[in-house]
C-alpha cells in the first residue's frame, strides 16, 4: 500500500531512510504517520498510546490544534527575519515566560544543547567580567545530561559515557559531584568556580529528583560565595513535573535557566532565562544566532505555553503523576517508581530486562524508552487521564508477565 502523498510503502520509506541517513538512534520499527493528542499512528491507521511525547515534547498533545493554528497563521505571516528586526511573537513570548516564571530576561536559542550552551557561556563571562580571567570553573553532577555539543558535553558528567566515548578531549573547565551530595559539590568548587549546574531531576541518568535539602542548600551556598547557580530545566520545564518549572517545587530561584523541549509544542526552541544582573553579561556582539527566537517557533511556544497554563497541565501532571505511579508500584518486579509530575522512571529488578520491556510494550502499541537495561522511562503528553494511565499499566504488566513466563 502507498503512503499517502508519497509513491512509496512504508517499507520503502524505512529502507530509504536506512540507506540515506545517519542515524544515531534504536529505532521503533513504525513509522509514525501521524499524531493527535495522546497518540501517533501508523500507516495502517493503527493507534499507539504515546507515553515518550517526543521525549517530553508534546506536553499539550501532538499536533495540538492551537500550536498548529499559531505555526501556520506565522508561516504565512513572517517566517525569519534575523534578529535585527523586533517581531511580535519574540516580544510576546518573552513577556509571558519571564512573568510566567519570575525571571528578568531570556536569550532564544534552537534546542536543548544550544540552551546549555548559552547558559554556560553567560555564567562564564559573568564571573570572568566580574572576578577575573581565573572564575570559569562550574561544577556540575555525575550521571547528569546536558547535551551533546561540546560545552554542554562537557558538562555531561558521565565520562566514559557513549555520548562522550571518542570525541574527546572535552572542553576543560570542568568537575563533577555526587548529585543529592551537597558535601560533595561544596567540596568541588574552588576559588575559580563561578557556578554551580544541575537538573531538578536527573531525567537521562534514570529519574532521579534532586532533594530539597540538596537544592536549596546549593541556593545558599552559591549565595554565599557569589557563585550562580543554574538549572537545566530542558526536560523538566514547563510543568512536566507538576509545577511551571521543577524548582518551583523547592522554593528556589536560580540565577539563570535553560528549558527546550515542551516549550516549542513540538517546533524546535530553546532558551535561557536570566536575571537582570546575570543577563548583562550578554551584550552587543558577544552571542548570537541565526535561527534562535525565530516567529514560527515563537508564536508556536506562546500557543503551547498558553494552553499548558489555561489548561492548568501542570495541575493534571500532578494528579495523573500520582495516581500512576500507585498503579505502577503494582506490577511485580518492579523494584522502584520514581517521579515528579508525569516525569516516570520505573526501575525493574535483575530478572527484567526494560529494553525488553520496551520492545514488549510497543508491539502492544503502547510507546516508552528505556534508560540503560534496567529502567523505562515515561514523559506523556500532559493531557492524559486515568483511563490512559490504567491503560498503559496494563500493558506493562502484560508485558513483564510474558517475559517472566519466558525467562521461567
Ligand atoms: N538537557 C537535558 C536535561 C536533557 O534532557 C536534554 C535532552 O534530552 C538536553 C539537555 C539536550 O537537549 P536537546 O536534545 O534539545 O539538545
Amino acid at each position: 500500500m502507498k503512503l499517502k502523498d508519497t509513491e512509496y510503502t512504508a517499507e520503502e520509506i524505512k529502507e530509504m531512510a536506512d540507506k540515506y541517513m545517519i542515524s544515531t538512534f534504536e529505532r521503533f520499527d513504525f513509522l509514525a504517520e501521524s499524531g493527535k493528542e495522546q497518540y501517533l499512528y501508523d500507516e495502517k491507521g493503527e493507534k499507539y498510546l504515546d507515553f515518550y511525547a517526543g521525549i517530553a515534547v508534546n506536553s499539550a498533545g501532538n499536533c495540538n490544534e492551537r500550536v498548529v493554528d499559531a505555526v501556520v497563521q506565522q508561516a504565512k505571516t513572517l517566517m525569519q527575519t534575523f534578529n535585527y528586526p523586533y517581531t511580535i511573537p519574540q516580544a510576546l513570548l518573552a513577556k509571558k515566560v519571564c512573568e510566567t516564571i519570575g525571571m528578568d530576561k531570556i536569550f532564544y536559542q534552537n534546542s536543548g544543547t544550544e540552551a546549555n550552551e548559552a547558559m554556560i557561556k553567560m555564567a562564564r563571562k559573568y564571573g570572568i567580567e566580574k572576578y577575573g580571567p581565573n572564575k570559569y570553573h562550574i561544577v556540575t553532577a555525575k550521571m547528569g545530561f546536558h547535551g551533546r555539543t561540546f560545552g554542554a558535553m562537557s558538562a555531561t558528567g558521565q565520562p566514559g559515557n557513549g555520548c562522550q566515548i571518542g570525541f574527546g578531549p572535552m572542553t576543560y573547565g570542568f568537575s563533577y559531584a555526587p548529585y543529592n551530595d551537597l558535601q560533595a559539590f561544596k567540596d568541588a568548587c574552588t576559588e575559580n568556580t563561578i557556578a554551580i549546574m544541575v537538573e531538578p531531576v536527573q531525567g537521562e541518568g534514570g529519574v532521579h529528583l534532586a532533594t530539597k535539602e540538596f537544592l536549596v542548600g546549593l541556593r545558599e551556598f552559591c549565595d554565599e560565595k557569589g557563585m550562580l547557580l543554574l538549572l537545566d530545566e530542558v526536560q523538566t520545564g514547563w510543568c512536566r513535573t507538576g509545577e511551571v518549572m521543577s524548582y518551583m517545587h523547592y522554593g528556589i530561584k536560580p540565577d539563570i535557566v535553560s528549558m527546550a523541549k515542551a516549550l516549542g509544542g513540538g517546533m524546535p526552541i530553546g532558551a535561557i532565562c536570566a536575571t537582570r544582573e546575570v543577563a548583562k553579561a550578554f551584550s552587543e556582539g558577544s552571542h548570537g544566532t541565526t535561527f534562535g527566537g525565530h516567529p514560527v517557533c515563537c508564536a508556536a511556544a506562546l500557543a503551547e505555553v498558553n494552553e499548558l497554563l489555561e489548561r492548568d497541565l501542570a495541575g493534571n501532571a500532578a494528579e495523573m503523576g500520582d495516581y500512576f505511579a500507585e498503579k505502577l508500584k503494582t506490577i511485580p518486579h518492579v523494584k522502584d517508581v520514581r517521579h515528579q509530575g508525569l516525569l516516570v522512571g520505573v526501575e525493574f529488578d535483575e530478572t527484567v530486562n526494560a529494553v525488553d520491556v520496551k520492545h514488549g510494550c510497543i508491539d502492544r502499541h503502547l510507546l516508552v524508552t528505556a534508560i540503560g537495561s534496567s529502567i523505562i522511562r515515561m514523559v506523556p503528553p500532559l493531557i492524559i487521564d486515568e483511563k490512559d494511565c490504567d491503560t498503559a499499566v496494563d500493558i506493562i504488566r502484560d508485558t513483564v508477565k510474558c517475559l517472566s513466563a519466558e525467562v521461567a
